[in-house]
């Protein structure tokens, strides 16, 4: 992730352990803060992926169980 770097306001790397523009040495609290920050936003990420899944399969089961009861439904006219 980019960062603005504290002495000269470049985008910088937080994984840089200094920027490389002027030389500002980013405090490690600050890298691992932000190192922290991503991997809770790709764990949110994913969670909001599995529950996609499971909203997913809801819906298909829904649609089938719909078809059979259109189908019982049709083959009740026909008879
Ligand atoms: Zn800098």
């Amino acid at each position: 992730m980019l960062i603005p770097c504290d002495e000269c306001m470049r985008e910088i790397s937080h994984t840089a352990e200094s920027c490389p523009y002027c030389g500002y040495k980013i405090p490690p609290e600050l890298r691992e803060s932000i190192d922290k920050e991503i991997r809770e936003r790709v764990e949110a990420r994913k969670r909001s992926e599995e529950s996609d899944k499971r909203f997913n399969i809801g819906c298909w089961v829904l649609t089938v169980l719909a078809g059979i009861l259109l189908l019982i439904f049709l083959h009740h006219l026909g008879s």
